[in-house]
């Protein structure tokens, strides 16, 4: 089974709960600020990402969205 993330930047508020809720370490932080002044979350290992949405879960924002693609 595999996943993907979406995280929207502009929603986030760079709290990092998703960051330290990742069991694969597939969330790192951007660099650069948001238009709210955060660094925010990113799926900086996407390859990683199982679809489990512990992280979304997390989230207060409701910034990520999370797809699942079930093996054949
Ligand atoms: S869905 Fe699960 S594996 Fe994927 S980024 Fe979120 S917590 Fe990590
Ligand atoms: S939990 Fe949500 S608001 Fe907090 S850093 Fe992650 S995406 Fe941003």
């Amino acid at each position: 089974m595999k996943g993907m993330i979406v995280i929207n930047r502009e929603f986030c508020k760079g709290c990092l709960y998703c960051v330290d809720a990742c069991p694969l370490g597939v969330i790192i932080v951007e660099d650069k600020f948001n238009e709210k002044g955060y660094f925010p979350a990113y799926p900086g290992n996407p390859e990683k990402c199982t679809g489990c949405a512990i992280c979304a879960q997390m989230c207060p924002e409701i910034a990520i969205e999370v797809f699942k693609e079930e093996d054949e």
